[in-house]
C-alpha cells in the first residue's frame, strides 16, 4: 500500500461476508474477561457471554528501548493504519533519507517496494545488527549474493552494526547513530525488528504462557479448558527441533485458526508443528525458506549437518527468458533427514518450489529419498529434469556421507 501496490480496500474483505456466514461482527476491544461468569467485557462497555473462547489476538512490532524512538517520523509497520501513517508522512515530507532499522523480509519489502516505486529518489540504508540480512531464512553464502544485489540496486546495507539512538531535531527525526559513532542522516526512520505476542488478555485471565505466546497444547486449548488460542499470539512448537518457536506468519495462523474451529467441533486433528516457510520478493528476485538454515542447526541446536548448495534455472536451456535459481538444501547428518532448504531466485516459482520442501520435511524424507525425487518437466515451465535441483543438491549430500 504504502508503494502503491495495494490499497487499504483492496487489503481487506467487507464485513458483509461475516454477515453472510450468519456471524456477529462487532467492532471493539475486548479489555476483560469473567472466566468464573464467562463473559467478555468490551472497550464500550458491553459484557458479551461465552461458553467456550478464541483468542487470536495476533502480535505487536518490537520496539526497541532507545533514545529517539517517540519522535516525530519513527514509525512500525503492523496494520493498514500504520501503513496509512507512513504514507502520509513520505509524501506531506516529501520525505527522500529512509532509514530501516532490521533487515528482516518487512524491512526489506518494503525498502524495496518504495525504491522500485521511485527509481533514483530515494536514499535508502537498510541497518541489521546481525552479519546478515534475512537471518532466519539464509545461510550466509546466499545471503551475501542478496545483499550484493540490493547494493547493485542502489540500497545501502550496514550489516553487523546497532543502532544506539534515533537522533532528532525540533521534535523529528534527523537520523541514527550507531555503536560505532557513525551517523546516518534521515528524514525518516521504519523500526521493524520482530514482532511479540499480544499477551496482555492471556495474562489477566491467568492462562499459562510458553516462551513466545500463550502456551497451547496440540489442539490449540490453552490451560483454561474453554478456551482455545490461535495464530500469532500462540506458543509454537517447531517440527524439527521439538522446541518452543516463534511462528509469526499467516501460514501457521491460518491453518491454527482452522484447527481450532475444527476442534471447537469436535475433531481430533493436531497442529504438527511449525517449520516458518517463508517467501519475499525483493526487485526481481524472489527469496524462500523453510525449516532450519545450516547456521541456526548447527550454533543454536548443535546439530551436525550435510548440505548442497547448486545453482539451477527456470526452464530448459533450449527456451529464451531461462533465469538462474538456487537451491540449498539442509540435511541432519546423523538421522539424514532434510531439515531445511533455502531458494534465491529470478523467477517467481520458488515460492511453491519451497512448499514441496516443507512437504518432504514434513514426510521425515532423508538424502537417499530425494535422490530419487522426480518432478514434472516442461521444456517451458520447469529446468529439465537433468538439472533438477533438489535431486542435484541430495545426490551432492550423498556424496559428502
Ligand atoms: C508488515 C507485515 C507484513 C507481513 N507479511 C507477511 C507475509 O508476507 N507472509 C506471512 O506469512 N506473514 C506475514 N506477516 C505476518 C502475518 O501478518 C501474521 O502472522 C498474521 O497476520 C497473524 O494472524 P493473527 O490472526 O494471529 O494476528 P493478526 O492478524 O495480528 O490479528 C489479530 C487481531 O486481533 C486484534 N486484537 C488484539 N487485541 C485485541 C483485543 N483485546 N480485543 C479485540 N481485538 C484485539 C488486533 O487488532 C488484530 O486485528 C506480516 C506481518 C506484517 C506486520
Amino acid at each position: 500500500m504504502v508503494a502503491g501496490l495495494a490499497t487499504a480496500d483492496s487489503m481487506t474483505n467487507p464485513d458483509q461476508m461475516f454477515a453472510n456466514a450468519g456471524i456477529n461482527l462487532i467492532k471493539a476491544r475486548a479489555t476483560q474477561v469473567d472466566t468464573n461468569k464467562k463473559m467478555v467485557t468490551l472497550s464500550d462497555g458491553r459484557e458479551i457471554p461465552y461458553d467456550k473462547m478464541l483468542l487470536a489476538v495476533g502480535a505487536s512490532q518490537v520496539v526497541p528501548v532507545i533514545e529517539g524512538r517517540d519522535l516525530h517520523g519513527v514509525f512500525t509497520l503492523r496494520a493498514v493504519p500504520d501503513a496509512e501513517k507512513i504514507r502520509g508522512f513520505l509524501e506531506d515530507r516529501k520525505v527522500k533519507k529512509l532509514v530501516f532499522i532490521g533487515a528482516g523480509f518487512i524491512s526489506l519489502e518494503m525498502a524495496t517496494l518504495l525504491s522500485a516505486s521511485r527509481p533514483d529518489y530515494y536514499d535508502i540504508t537498510l541497518i541489521g545488527r546481525r552479519a546478515h540480512a534475512l537471518p532466519f531464512m539464509l545461510d550466509t553464502e546466499l545471503a551475501v549474493r542478496l545483499e550484493e544485489y540490493l547494493v547493485e540496486k542502489g540500497l545501502e546495507m550496514k550489516m553487523a552494526h546497532e543502532v544506539m539512538k534515533i537522533l532528532g531535531q525540533d521534535g523529528s527525526v534527523s537520523g541514527v547513530e550507531l555503536a560505532t559513532g557513525e551517523r546516518v542522516d534521515a528524514d525518516m526512520v521504519v523500526v521493524s525488528v520482530g514482532a511479540r505476542a499480544n499477551l496482555e488478555l492471556a495474562k489477566d485471565i491467568g492462562l499459562e504462557i510458553g516462551r513466545f505466546g500463550i502456551k497451547v497444547n496440540r489442539f490449540l486449548e490453552t490451560s483454561n479448558p474453554d478456551i482455545l488460542a490461535a495464530g500469532d499470539c500462540v506458543d509454537k512448537e517447531h517440527f524439527v527441533t521439538k522446541k518452543a518457536a516463534p511462528g509469526q506468519l499467516r501460514g501457521p495462523a491460518v491453518i491454527q485458526g482452522r484447527l481450532a474451529a475444527k476442534r471447537l467441533a469436535g475433531y481430533g486433528i493436531e497442529f504438527p508443528g511449525v517449520l516458518n516457510a517463508s517467501a519475499v520478493k525483493l526487485f526481481d528476485k524472489t527469496v524462500a525458506a523453510t525449516g532450519l538454515t545450516e547456521a541456526q542447526a548447527q550454533d543454536v541446536e548443535g546439530l551436525e549437518t550435510v548440505s548442497a548448495t547448486v545453482d539451477s534455472r527456470s526452464k530448459h536451456g533450449m527456451i529464451q527468458g531461462t533465469k538462474p535459481w538456487t537451491v540449498k538444501l539442509v540435511f541432519q547428518k546423523d538421522t539424514q533427514r532434510l531439515i531445511g532448504g533455502q531458494i534465491l531466485s529470478d523467477s517467481q516459482a520458488p515460492a511453491k518450489e519451497i512448499d514441496t520442501l516443507s512437504a518432504l520435511i514434513f514426510g521425515g524424507k532423508t538424502i537417499t529419498d530425494l535422490t530419487t525425487f522426480m518432478c514434472a518437466g516442461h521444456p517451458d515451465c520447469s529446468s529439465e529434469p537433468s538439472l533438477e535441483p533438489i535431486a542435484i543438491a541430495a545426490e551432492q549430500c550423498l556424496q559428502k556421507l
